[in-house]
C-alpha cells in the first residue's frame, strides 16, 4: 500500500486552500478547510480507486449490483480516514496545520439518502464490502435534497429541507460521459425492423438525461475501492430552436420539468409506501439508468449477452427497485433481440430481492392506470410475466383458484411488487431468523410452497468500523489493547473479551469509558437541548424512526407512570434514570408526530419538576441521525428494542447498541431472538409477547385493551393523563388521538400495537434493569459480554453469506501500482 506522506498531505491542504478559496490557512474558514482536507484525502484515494478498477478489469470479475433507493451514508471524512489505516499521518499533518479533526469533521453535513435502517443496511453494506474486497457498485439516486432536518419548536416537529449539497461534495465525481436517455410515457409502437421482424418501440414518449455522479467507498487498508454510483436527471437537449420550430414547445418545457423534479427529493416514509407517481418514476428512473450502463459496460468486454449472469448479479433491496425485472427483459428482447424464453433465463438467473417487511401499508402496489400510462412498455413486459406466471401457479394447484388470487402478479387493478420479485428473483430473503420464518409459513406461505428453493435467510449486520472504531475511539483501543487489533476485519475475535468479563480491573475500566462516553453524550445534550443529565444515572435510550410499532408510546407511558409512582412515593428505591430519545417522524404521519410533542410535553414537565430532585430526566435529541447516532449508541446503558412482537423485519440499532456494551430491553422480534440467542438472556431483559401470540390476536381478534384499562388502576391513571391536560397545559385535545388509538380504534382495531397488552410485563422487566444496574459489577460483566459477543451481528458476516450463497462472487485483491 502507498504510503501518506504526511509534508505532501500538508502541502495538499494548503494548495487546495488556494485554488478552491483563494486563501491562506490563517484566512479560510472551517467549511474551506473541510473542503480542503477532503480533496486532498480524494486525491490520496483515487490512485486506489482506479487500481481497484484497472483490477477488475483485468481479471474479469463478477460484480454486484446493490440497488437501492436509500443509501444513508453519514458523513464521509471521518470513515475514509479510518479506513485508510495510515491515518495518522493525516492526523498529525490537520494537526500541525493548526486545525482540530474533530472541528473539519463537523463541517460536513450527512449525507442523509436514506429514512432509516434500510438505507443504512445498505451503506454497511458497501462498507463490507470494499473492505472484503468484493467488485460491486452500489445504484442510487443523487437526491437533491436528502431526509429532512428535523427541528422542535415548541416539542412538535418542524421539516426543514436538507441542502446537503450547498457546498458542493468534495468526494463526489461527474461521470458525464456515461449518460444515458430514461423514457417515460407515450405508448408502444410495433414497427418492423430491417429484418422484418416486430419491433416494440416507445414513441411520443419524454424523457431525461440519467447523469451518474460517483462516490468512493473505501476499504479498510486494503486498497479496494468501489463505488456508489448516484444518478441526477438533466433535461435531454430538445430546448433548442429546432423542437420550438417544430411546435415542440410545449413538451420541451414538460421534459425540462420532468428532469428537475424527479431527482428532488428523497421520500421520508420509512416502512410506509404512499404511492405517489413520482416515486414511481424515481424507482425507474434509477433502475433502467443502472442496468442500461450494466448492461452497456459488459458487453464492451464480452459478446455473448446471453451469458451476462455470469458476471453481473442484481441485489434488489425491498421491492422499490423491482422494475429491474422487466427493465432488463426488455433490453435483452428490444436491444439484443433475445426471444423471450432466452431473456426470461438471463433475467432470472441475475436478480435476487431481499424482503424488508411484511406490514401491509408497506407493501408496493401499483394501480395499472398509473403502471401503464407511466411505463406502457415495462407494463406490457410485467402483463406477460404475470400470464405465464399464473399459467404455473394454475398447473401447480389446479383445484385450488384461490391460489392465483393470492400469488398473481397483477389482480384487483393493481402491480404487486413483491410478487414480480419473487416470481423473477432467483433468491428471496428475509434478514432475521424469525422474519424469514414469518415469511416462509405466514406471509408469503403460498409461494414458499410453491418455490422453496429461492428462500433463504440472511441475517442484517452493521460495520463496527464506523460503529466502534470510528464512534467510540475510547472503547475500540481499549479492545485493541486487549486483545488486538483483528477484530477490525473479523469482528468474530471480540468474543477474546470474553475471559475478561470476570475480571474487576477490566470491568472498572470498561464502565469507566462507558461513563467518558456519557460524559460526552451529556455535553452534547446540554448543547442542544440546555438540559442537563447526570452521566452518574442510567442512560436509557430508544433511537430510531417514530412509527407505531416501534412503539415509543410504551416507552413514554411507562416514563410517565414512574414519574407518577415516584410522585406519590418520594422517598421509594429509584435509581435516577434519563430517558433518552430520537426519532423523525415521517412528515404526513400526524399520529407519530404527536407521539413526539408527548415526549416532549412529559419531558417538559418532568425534567422542571424539582421534588422528585432530578431522579427522572426526559431527552428528546433533535434530528436524530448517522453523525450523531455515533456518540448515542456509545453512551447507551440500555438499549430499547420494544418492538411488538413479529413488526420488526430485523432492526439494526439493536446490533449497534450491542457491540458498544449496552443491555438490550426487547421483545422477542427480529434480530433481538438471536442477539439473545449470542449473549444469553441473563444478559439482556426480554419481556412481552411473542410473535406467536400476537399473530394469533391479530387473527382471533380476542384482545381488547378496554379490560387492561378497566382492570389496572395504573394505568387507567396513565391514560386519563393524556386527556386532562396533565402535560398540555390543560388542552384536553393535544393527545386524544393517540388515547383513543389505544382504546377506540377509530374503524380499525384499538391498540393495534399490543402496548396496554404488554405494558405490565415492561414496566416489570424496566424493574429487573434498575436491580441488575444496581449491581455494579454484574452489570459492567453484562455490558462487556454485550460487546465480546456482538461478532455475529457485524455486515461483514452478513456479505460473506450474500457472496457465497446468493452472488457467487470471488474476493479481488488490489495493489496500487505506478501505472495509478
Ligand atoms: C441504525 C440506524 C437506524 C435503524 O435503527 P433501528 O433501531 O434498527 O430502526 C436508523 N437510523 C439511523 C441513523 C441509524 O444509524
Amino acid at each position: 500500500m502507498k504510503e501518506l506522506n504526511k509534508v505532501e498531505f500538508k502541502k495538499e491542504v494548503e494548495d487546495y486552500l488556494k485554488v478552491l478559496f483563494r486563501k491562506s490557512i490563517n484566512e479560510a474558514d472551517d467549511q474551506q478547510k473541510f473542503q480542503a482536507v477532503a480533496y486532498a484525502v480524494k486525491d490520496f484515494i483515487v490512485d486506489q480507486w482506479m487500481a481497484t478498477h484497472r483490477t477488475y478489469e483485468e481479471q474479469d470479475v463478477k460484480t454486484v449490483y446493490y440497488l437501492s433507493m436509500e443509501f444513508l451514508t453519514g458523513r464521509a471524512l471521518g470513515n475514509i480516514i479510518i479506513n485508510l489505516k495510515g491515518n495518522q499521518a493525516i492526523k498529525d499533518a490537520i494537526e500541525e496545520l493548526g486545525m482540530d479533526l474533530d472541528v473539519i469533521e463537523d463541517q460536513e453535513p450527512d449525507a442523509a439518502l436514506g429514512n432509516g435502517g434500510l438505507g443504512r443496511l445498505a451503506a454497511c453494506f458497501l462498507d463490507s464490502l470494499s473492505t472484503l474486497g468484493y467488485p460491486a457498485y452500489g445504484c442510487g439516486i443523487r437526491y437533491k435534497y436528502g431526509m429532512f432536518k428535523q427541528v422542535i419548536e415548541n416539542g412538535y416537529q418542524l421539516e426543514k429541507p436538507d441542502d446537503w449539497l450547498k457546498y458542493g461534495n468534495p468526494f463526489e465525481i461527474k461521470r458525464p460521459e456515461y449518460a444515458v436517455e430514461v423514457k417515460f410515457g407515450g405508448y408502444v409502437a410495433i414497427r418492423k425492423d430491417e429484418c422484418g421482424r416486430d419491433k416494440f418501440v416507445q414513441e411520443n414518449y419524454q424523457s431525461v438525461r440519467a447523469i451518474p455522479y460517483d462516490l468512493p467507498i473505501v476499504g479498510y487498508n486494503n486498497n479496494v475501492v468501489n463505488t456508489l454510483r448516484i444518478w441526477d436527471a438533466e433535461p435531454i437537449d430538445t430546448f433548442n430552436l429546432d423542437s420550438f420550430d417544430k411546435g415542440d414547445y410545449q413538451k420541451a418545457v414538460e421534459q425540462e420539468n420532468l428532469a428537475r423534479t424527479i431527482c428532488e427529493v428523497l421520500y421520508p416514509n420509512d416502512n410506509h409506501m404512499a404511492g405517489k407517481e413520482l416515486r414511481l418514476k424515481q424507482q425507474y428512473f434509477f433502475v433502467s439508468a443502472s442496468i442500461q450502463r450494466a448492461v452497456m459496460k459488459y458487453m464492451e468486454k464480452h459478446d455473448d449477452i446471453r451469458k451476462i449472469h455470469e458476471k453481473v448479479v442484481f441485489q434488489l433491496n425491498d421491492t422499490h427497485p423491482t422494475v429491474t425485472v422487466a427493465e432488463l427483459m426488455r433490453i435483452l428482447m428490444d436491444e439484443y433481440n433475445l426471444s423471450w424464453d432466452e431473456a426470461w433465463d438471463v433475467t432470472t438467473k441475475s436478480c435476487a430481492y431481499t424482503n424488508h417487511t411484511i406490514m401491509s401499508e408497506a407493501l408496493e402496489k401499483w394501480p395499472l392506470e398509473l403502471f401503464s400510462r407511466l411505463l406502457p412498455r415495462i407494463y406490457q413486459i410485467i402483463e406477460e410475466i404475470n400470464r405465464r406466471f399464473v399459467l404455473q401457479i394454475q398447473a401447480a394447484y389446479p383445484d385450488d383458484n384461490s391460489k392465483v388470487e393470492k400469488m398473481a402478479i397483477i389482480y384487483d387493478g393493481q402491480v404487486k411488487m413483491a410478487h414480480l420479485a419473487i416470481a423473477a428473483g432467483f433468491s428471496v430473503n428475509g434478514v432475521a431468523k424469525l422474519h424469514t420464518e414469518i415469511l416462509k409459513h405466514q406471509e408469503l406461505k403460498d409461494f414458499y410452497e410453491m418455490m422453496p428453493e429461492k428462500f433463504n435467510n440472511k441475517t442484517n449486520g452493521i460495520t463496527q468500523r464506523r460503529f466502534l472504531l470510528h464512534g467510540n475511539p475510547l472503547l475500540a483501543q481499549w479492545i485493541t489493547d486487549k486483545i488486538g487489533d483483528d477484530w477490525i476485519t473479523n469482528l468474530k475475535h471480540i468474543n477474546e473479551l470474553s475471559v475478561y468479563a470476570d475480571d474487576e480491573l477490566s470491568q472498572k475500566e470498561f464502565m469507566n469509558i462507558k461513563y467518558k462516553n456519557k460524559v460526552r453524550l451529556a455535553k452534547y445534550i446540554k448543547e442542544h437541548n440546555g438540559i442537563e443529565v447526570d452521566p452518574r444515572s442510567i442512560f436509557d435510550v430508544q433511537v430510531k424512526r417514530l412509527h407505531e410499532y416501534k412503539r415509543q408510546l410504551l416507552n413514554i407511558l411507562h416514563v410517565m407512570y414512574l414519574y407518577n409512582k415516584l410522585k406519590q412515593n418520594p422517598g421509594m428505591d429509584f435509581y435516577p434514570r434519563t430517558f433518552i430519545f430520537g426519532a423523525k417522524a415521517s412528515a404526513g404521519y400526524m399520529r407519530a408526530k404527536s407521539i413526539i410533542k408527548l415526549i416532549n410535553s412529559v419531558g417538559d414537565v418532568i425534567n422542571n419538576d424539582a421534588s422528585i430532585n432530578g431522579k427522572i430526566k426526559v431527552v428528546f435529541i433533535e434530528n436524530y441521525r448517522v453523525s450523531n447516532a455515533e456518540i448515542i449508541f456509545a453512551a447507551a446503558d440500555v438499549s430499547e428494542q420494544i418492538s411488538t412482537a413479529s413488526k420488526e423485519a430485523s432492526g439494526t440499532g439493536n446490533m449497534k447498541f450491542m457491540l458498544n456494551g449496552a443491555l438490550t430491553l426487547g421483545t422477542m422480534d427480529g434480530a433481538n431472538v438471536e442477539i439473545v440467542d449470542e449473549v444469553g438472556e441473563e444478559n439482556a431483559f426480554i419481556f412481552g409477547l411473542s410473535s406467536d401470540e400476537v399473530i394469533a390476536y391479530e387473527h382471533n381478534g380476542q384482545y381488547n385493551p378496554r379490560d387492561i384499562y378497566n382492570s389496572d388502576a395504573d394505568i387507567r391513571a396513565v391514560l386519563t393523563q393524556l386527556v386532562d391536560g396533565t402535560y398540555s397545559q390543560g388542552n384536553f385535545e393535544e393527545f386524544r388521538d393517540i388515547y383513543n388509538s389505544l382504546l377506540d380504534g377509530q374503524g380499525g382495531r384499538p391498540d393495534m400495537y399490543f402496548i396496554l397488552k404488554d405494558f405490565r410485563s415492561y414496566a416489570e422487566a424496566q424493574e429487573r434493569v434498575e436491580a441488575a444496574y444496581k449491581d455494579e459489577k454484574k452489570w459492567a460483566r453484562s455490558a462487556m459480554l454485550n460487546t465480546a459477543k456482538s461478532g455475529k451481528f457485524s455486515s461483514d458476516r452478513t456479505i460473506e453469506e450474500y457472496a457465497k450463497e446468493i452472488w457467487h462472487l470471488d474476493k479481488v485483491k488490489v495493489e496500487v501500482t505506478d501505472a495509478d
